[in-house]
């Protein structure tokens, strides 16, 4: 009688645990059809959180010519051992594009001598020339530091901050070129279109983002994550998995409509154009 009535609990709370395991997993597909239904991002950020090639080392750059305009005091934000704001010798490089858009890029003493300045600053010209030229034309200059850290861009200043460290892991991984455009959609389109009326009417009417990042940041990252997904499928739809491709068109499909009007910009003809090309210092 004993094991009996143990058998008729044991089964009961069999049971009872059954039905609660149910409805766990009922809750959990309801929830998981609602955050899909409102369309959760695709990836934590755009450019490090995947493997996507949005802009690739061996696509056609506008040919620069840079020269040396020696040393001298600027504005450095983001040293990473002082508030230093101001810094002196700082190497002064120019580099001048075909499509006559002209780029400072300032390199800090501590990377060493003038020829390690020259190497990293010239490490830079393929991926600015790879901007669309709305963006090139916009961007005042580029601030590099010694060390480790990741970029920041100023964009009332339109320049950005890169890290020498940092350059050469984005370099291999293959991400230095996206790393150059996201913080140049600051520096150049911020200002303008972040926060106009299109942009926020476009976000609005989409209810979603395509990434986590700019979820979390709407003001600050949604132009900068969404703009390397929309620009890869406005031009070069075929670089992006069918599965983003179909999410940037379900997802954000009046913010593609605005970035269309943003590059609508013809880019300069680069068929036959030779390396020496360019903007004769
Ligand atoms: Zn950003």
């Amino acid at each position: 009688m004993l094991s009996m009535a143990n058998e008729r609990r044991r089964r009961t709370a069999d049971a009872k645990r059954s039905r609660l395991l149910q409805l766990a997993t009922a809750t959990l597909s309801c929830c998981l059809l609602a955050s899909e239904a409102v369309g959760a991002p695709l990836f934590e950020n755009s450019v490090v959180s995947n493997d996507i090639d949005f802009i690739k080392a061996d696509d056609p750059a506008v040919p620069a010519c840079m020269r040396y305009l020696g040393r001298s005091a600027q504005e450095m934000p983001g040293a990473l051992d002082s508030d230093e704001l101001m810094a002196t010798d700082v190497y002064q490089f120019e580099a001048g594009f075909m499509d006559k858009s002209r780029v400072g890029i300032w390199v800090h003493p501590t990377v060493g001598s003038k020829e390690d300045a020259k190497v990293l600053a010239g490490l830079l010209l393929g991926p600015l020339g790879r901007l669309p030229s709305v963006m090139r034309h916009g961007l005042s200059h580029v601030v590099v530091h010694s060390g480790y850290h990741a970029a920041f861009a100023e964009h009332l200043g339109h320049f950005f901050v890169l890290y020498a460290d940092n350059i050469q892991a984005r370099l291999n991984t293959h991400d230095l070129d996206e790393t150059v455009f996201h913080e140049s959609v600051h520096a150049t389109l911020d200002d303008e279109w972040s926060q106009s009326a299109d942009w926020l009417q476009a976000r609005q009417a989409d209810g979603q983002f395509i990434t986590e990042y700019a979820a979390e940041k709407p003001d600050g990252e949604d132009l900068a994550e969404t703009a390397l997904f929309g620009l890869t499928y406005l031009r070069h739809r075929e670089r992006l998995p069918p599965e983003v491709a179909a999410g940037v068109e379900s997802m954000i499909p009046a913010r593609l409509a605005v970035l269309r009007t943003i590059f609508s910009e013809p880019e300069p003809e680069l068929a036959g154009v030779q390396s020496e090309d360019c903007l004769t210092p």
